[in-house]
């Protein structure tokens, strides 16, 4: 148990719902390293919500509220930390869930379909191999998605995710949104919209300003460059740490 006054008693908890996620059989152990490089960048974030990150998910919101045909990826870190907001915000946008592994394995993606669907969603896609269509003139083994998913979205939420596969969907044509606690990782800059924020934080802000934006139908894209925004990031890393070392 995690005493509710320790100074870190968020992001612990976070910890906790991953490791759970890893001991139902959602996380591989790799992405139990890949938390923990997340968790590091966060501690240099000072754990909350920047005003880059804050830029980016408005931009972010307005980019899923306008799509044609959204999707959300969802591999088991994401479906750990927030599978109940992954439901909430495809409800509130009209996105698609697709499942999509770097590690694939039919098991985990199973069971990943299973969570997502407990918590409310009708339909997953990326988990029947009759829907399953290779993304053209690309090699790797990972450009296998779904035809009615990410195959044919516009734009697609791929949080939590490696640096050849954005890399693999920029070249496809599709827009990219993702979040993204390094500013320094493949994914971050290759992104159309990097959010630098813990997902299980910054989701919860995204859905709350989709909601907002639907009610107010507004469709104007504000200005947005997401290289200086990242810039914007690591200069509050080098604050943080300024702040941190004088007070040390
Ligand atoms: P890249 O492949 O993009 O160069 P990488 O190989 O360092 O990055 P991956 O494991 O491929 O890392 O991707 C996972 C990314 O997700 C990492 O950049 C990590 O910092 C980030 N990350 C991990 N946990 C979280 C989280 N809870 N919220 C936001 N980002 C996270
Ligand atoms: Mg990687």
């Amino acid at each position: 148990m995690i005493p509710k006054n320790h100074p870190r008693a968020k992001s612990l908890l976070v910890r906790e719902k991953l490791v759970a996620g890893y001991e139902k059989g959602l996380v591989a152990k790799e992405g139990l390293i890949a938390h923990g490089r997340g968790e590091a960048f966060d501690y240099l974030l000072g754990e909350k919500t920047s005003k880059n990150a804050e830029k980016a998910i408005k931009t972010a919101a307005l980019s899923l509220i306008s799509a044609k045909s959204p999707v959300i990826s969802v591999n088991g870190n994401v479906a750990s930390l927030c599978a109940k907001e992954i439901i909430q915000l495809a409800k509130i946008i009209n996105a698609k869930i697709e499942v999509n592994l770097f590690y694939a394995n039919q098991k985990r993606k199973k069971r990943i379909a299973r969570i997502l669907k407990i918590n409310g969603a009708k339909k997953v896609l990326g988990v029947d191999s009759k829907s399953a269509k290779k993304i053209p003139k690309l090699d790797s083994a990972r450009r296998i998605v779904d035809t009615s998913g990410i195959y044919s979205a516009d734009v697609i939420l791929v949080p939590l995710e490696d640096g050849d596969r954005t890399l693999m969907l920029k070249k496809f044509g599709k827009k990219v949104i993702t979040f993204d606690l390094n500013p320094l990782s493949r994914t971050a800059q290759t992104a159309d919209i990097t959010i630098v924020d813990d997902i299980s934080r910054g989701m919860r802000k995204l859905i709350q300003i989709c909601r907002k934006l639907k009610k107010s139908k507004v469709k104007q894209h504000n200005s947005f460059d997401n290289k200086r925004n990242l810039v914007e990031a690591v200069k509050e890393i080098k604050k943080n740490l300024e702040k941190r070392a004088i007070h040390a």
